[in-house]
């Protein structure tokens, strides 16, 4: 089973966290019948997403809100401490003339804006912070957005290889960040490592594991495992409850509606894909707590 590795350096001045996201990026793309501008899009953002949640603490899940004006639309992917995540977007299908011979994940979010939920149990209302998306390539948005939001630098480097039918082949990434106090010489050595690192991509074309990714960024300063004992697995809370509250959420005219034009109602989980079903005496109870509500 794949997992997100976490690591720290000797000094403490850097934690990391490193992770081949293949199987997961792939369930997603298939559920969301993902393109190969979509799939680049939210298996960059999924995968930073379970790098961000694996340093968190029990329970707490962030979010990733990718909100372009490009033809995207939104790319979301969610993932939690425990490692399960998910992700969905737009516009799937959606395509961009090609840049220097790659695929386009600037072009096709566009301008817009980055929202981070950072949710806990126990916590009425979630955390948001909201920045500009600044390169549109999803790992450099991410990085603004901590510098912004929790004065902290970073260096996040996510990937996704597709093979020649726009499948994905391979996906991975590392998240570097700078604790406060660290030293020049710390900083120093990273920016070394990094300047002197190979493409991601090359990596995973390569086969690399998490840790290679993460000793190609951080060269020659000594970086410890961490414990973190959760598989990495897209996964979607979703249920029956879930679902009837989301019809609620349409209001009295459109439940009226669907009572007039069919016996139940269908719906359909955009993150794994689930159908459920309304029943049409479920429908008229809802409509009945509509009215009495009035
Ligand atoms: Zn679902």
């Amino acid at each position: 089973m794949k997992r997100v590795h976490r690591f720290y350096s000797d000094n403490l001045f850097l934690r990391a966290t490193a992770v081949i996201s293949t199987d997961v990026v792939r369930e997603m793309c298939t559920i969301q019948k993902a393109g190969p501008l979509a799939a680049m899009a939210l298996g960059r953002a999924v995968t930073g997403a379970v790098l961000m949640a694996a340093q968190l603490r029990d329970k707490q899940v962030v979010a990733l809100h990718f909100r372009g004006n490009g033809p995207l639309g939104s790319v979301y992917a969610e993932a939690s401490y425990e490692g399960e995540c998910r992700g969905w977007c737009d516009q799937p299908n959606a395509s961009v003339p090609f840049k220097d011979g790659r695929i386009d994940v600037a072009a096709g979010l566009g301008i817009g804006l980055l929202n981070v939920i950072r949710s806990q149990p126990f916590e009425k209302a979630p955390h948001v912070g909201t920045v500009e998306l600044v390169t549109s390539e999803i790992g450099d948005d991410i990085a603004y957005y901590m510098q912004q939001s929790h004065q902290t630098s970073s260096v996040i480097a996510l990937g996704v290889v597709l093979d020649s039918q726009g499948q994905v082949e391979v996906a991975g990434g590392v998240l570097i960040e700078l604790m406060p106090g660290a030293t020049e010489s710390t900083i120093g050595d990273l920016e070394a490592a990094v300047t002197a690192a190979k493409p991601l991509a090359e990596m995973l074309v390569a086969g690399s594991n998490a840790i290679q990714l993460l000793k190609n960024l951080t060269g020659s300063i000594p970086m410890n495992p961490s414990e973190h004992p959760f598989d990495l697995k897209y996964s979607c809370r979703c249920n029956q409850d879930r679902a009837e509250r989301s019809i609620n959420m349409l209001g009295r005219e459109e439940i009226k509606e669907m009572i007039a034009k069919s016996e139940s109602s269908k719906i359909r989980c955009d993150f794994c894909g689930r159908h459920y079903t309304i029943s049409f005496d479920r429908l008229r109870e809802m409509l009945a707590n509509f009215d009495r509500m009035n």
